[in-house]
């Protein structure tokens, strides 16, 4: 079975998959990193098409077991650019 996870590595919390996911099965905001709910994904795939190319941060596993969400406290995206020494 195909199952759609989104690496919190890469995610920048665009939203873009949150806001055409179909199935409302997307949670995210501003700067968290976004979390498929497995429970209502329905596998369309729009997330894995939409999720913009230089951050393909969408993954399709095909049977492979779905790694747990990221815990809450670690959801908050830092900014990678330097601000201070
Ligand atoms: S595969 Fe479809 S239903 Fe599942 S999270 Fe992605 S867009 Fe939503
Ligand atoms: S479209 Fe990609 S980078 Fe943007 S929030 Fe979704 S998974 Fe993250």
């Amino acid at each position: 079975m195909i199952s759609f996870y989104i690496d919190p590595d890469r995610c920048t919390g665009c939203g873009t998959c949150r806001k055409q996911c179909p199935a409302d099965a997307i949670n995210g905001d501003k700067n968290l990193i976004h979390i498929i709910d497995q429970d209502k994904c329905t596998r369309c795939g729009t997330c894995f098409e939409v999720c913009p190319p230089k951050f393909s941060s969408v993954v399709k596993l095909s049977g492979d077991p779905v790694p747990d969400p990221v815990p809450e406290e670690e959801r908050t995206i830092r900014k990678k650019t330097k601000e201070k020494g």
